[in-house]
């Protein structure tokens, strides 16, 4: 084919040129501009449309090349911004597209005369006066001979085309001149280094097996999401998702297979929830997805529809029945707390849905924490040793006793509080209310030269202040229901270090009793005693 090199000429009339020229550096900026976008789809559809303004063209496509060599369609447009659907390419010359692709540079061909018969007539036969096909390069620099001493003279340049993009329009129009070959180059050139930089992003921020967001960023997103439902007031609801006896795929068909269905799961997920959901590879066999500006209601249709569109998609093939099961969490402004109690609710409600059966959806309710903490607060406990496990066993009995026994829960509390101290061997223990003041305070003899410099409004320590996962290992936050009532915080025995498994386990368990005790007592209640060691 004859197309036209970069020598074409130029055209006489200066007001012509001018008027181009800014056209051309209009469009040349606009695709620069996307040097700072880091999505990839959004730098596509940008991309042919600039070009489509450039050349005043009434169609616009383009395509990307694989490793194979393989063209494919990514974008079709009109000069109205009306998409061409994919077969689109073949009202177009793919002839002329491979040859900028063989001698990369712009090819621009003309009809009306100069080209060859056949070329010309299939040009007229489809309506196009003037076509221009840009590829889209990359420079890569790899290192020419082994040794490195030699490495940094050796560099050599290979320019590979990571696509192209074509653009028509009816009317043969002007021809072009070498300073508008020399700026569609360099759009060419702009438009590549979007695209690389864009997908050297998306890499960054990809789980390498499914393609899905990986759990750094979608923790990242999540955060981000939060701060702007809570901001804009919008709702936003989340779903942890994971595959039922997925492991059993691996041990059968090994994991191969294994690695197979988690592909397919993503593209499932991906199919089912809108280009503004963000689904994530949470870890293993298990996902996330954030649906944003979504409600409860709705987005336990959507897990629904998830659900029942993984077990339909494994239903018939290899390697046979596959089911997940889901937790939904919803984050109201206003009202929830952070990004990481979202995923603990929705967490919660996964695992609800796992003990209830596998293959269900399940929206997290208060119940579920209470559930939870509570089941969490026996592990450890016992040890298998004798003489510690009585000891555990004699210290919940009176726990337990002293729900029933008689006196203020003040009182009662106290006394818990003394028991525990005695258990973990520790100097002081005291209760806070959110607000920093004290509920009580029980200390061992020792300590009473310390206990009378306080008052009971003295604030409650700096661990008030810190995030709860901050403070040392001997606090403990004090919640019902979502509801927070404070905090215990234990001082520990001569040494500073923290508490070992066992005290650990004891605090653990016994913050919930706590927490039911401080939560029968009047706020204005507040004491501190002092009791000798082995008080009884
Ligand atoms: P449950 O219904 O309780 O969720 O059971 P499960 O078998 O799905 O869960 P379990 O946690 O026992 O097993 C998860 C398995 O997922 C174990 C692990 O080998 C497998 N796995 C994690 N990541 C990958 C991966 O990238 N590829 C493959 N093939 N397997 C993975
Ligand atoms: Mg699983
Ligand atoms: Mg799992």
């Amino acid at each position: 084919m004859n197309a036209e090199s970069r020598d074409g000429c130029d055209s006489t009339n200066s007001g012509v040129v001018t008027l181009r020229r800014n056209m051309s550096l209009h469009a040349l900026a606009s695709v620069s501009r996307l040097l700072a976008t880091l999505d990839f789809e959004e730098i596509l559809e940008s991309i042919v449309s600039a070009a489509i303004e450039l050349l005043g063209a009434s169609r616009g496509f383009l395509f990307l090349i694989d490793d194979a060599g393989t063209f494919e369609m990514r974008v079709g447009r009109n000069s109205a911004g009306e998409s061409i659907e994919s077969g689109g390419e073949t009202s177009i010359s793919m002839s002329l597209v491979r040859q900028a692709v063989k001698e990369r540079k712009c090819v621009y061909v003309r009809g009306g005369g100069d080209l060859p018969l056949d070329a010309d007539s299939s040009m007229m036969r489809l309506g196009i006066g003037a076509a221009l096909c840009l590829p889209m390069t990359v420079t890569e620099l790899k290192s020419g001979r082994e040794g490195r001493a030699n490495r940094r003279r050796n560099w050599t340049r290979t320019r590979d085309v990571i696509g192209v993009i074509y653009i028509d329009r009816p009317d043969p129009g002007k021809p072009l001149s070498a300073e508008d070959y020399a700026l569609y180059a360099a759009m060419g050139n702009l438009a590549a280094a979007a695209l690389v930089n864009a997908a050297i992003y998306q890499d960054a921020i990809s789980d390498g097996l499914t393609g899905l967001a990986d759990r750094r960023h979608f923790q990242r997103t999540l955060a981000f999401e939060t701060e702007r439902a809570r901001r804009e007031a919008h709702p936003l609801a989340l779903l942890m998702l994971d595959l039922d006896f997925f492991k059993q795929v691996n041990d059968t068909h090994g994991h191969l297979v294994g690695d197979d269905v988690l592909r397919k799961t993503g593209q499932l997920l991906r199919a089912h929830t809108r280009p503004s959901d963000l689904v994530a590879r949470y870890g293993g066999e298990e996902f996330a997805v954030i649906l944003t500006d979504c409600s409860l209601q709705h987005s336990l249709r959507v897990a629904e529809e998830l659900r029942a569109a993984l077990k339909a998609a494994f239903a018939g093939g290899p390697p046979g029945p596959m089911t997940m099961s889901i937790g939904v969490s919803a984050f109201e402004p206003f009202r929830d707390p952070s990004p990481e109690d979202v995923v603990k609710r929705a967490d919660e409600a996964l695992y609800a849905s796992k003990r209830g059966g596998r293959d269900r959806v399940t929206a997290w309710s208060p119940e579920l924490s209470a559930d939870g903490s509570r089941a969490d607060a026996l592990r450890g406990l016992f040890s298998g040793e004798p003489s510690r496990d009585y000891r555990v066993m004699n210290l919940l009995m009176q726990v337990i006793f002293e729900f029933g026994a008689g006196g203020s829960p003040i009182a009662r509390l106290e006394r818990t509080l003394e028991r525990i101290r005695e258990f973990v061997s520790a100097r002081r223990i005291a209760v806070y209310r959110p607000d920093g003041t004290r509920v009580a305070m029980i200390c061992h003899a020792s300590e009473e030269g310390w206990s009378q410099a306080g008052t009971a409004d003295e604030p409650a320590p700096s661990v008030m202040a810190m995030p709860r996962e901050e403070a040392d290992g001997w606090s403990r936050g004090l919640s019902r229901g979502g509801k927070d009532l404070g905090v215990m915080v234990v001082t520990g025995q001569e040494s500073e270090k923290g508490p070992g498994a066992p005290e650990a386990a004891i605090l653990d368990a016994l913050a919930v009793q706590v927490a039911l005790l401080v939560e029968e007592i009047p706020e204005c209640e507040r004491t501190a005693s002092f009791r000798e060691d082995g008080w009884a």
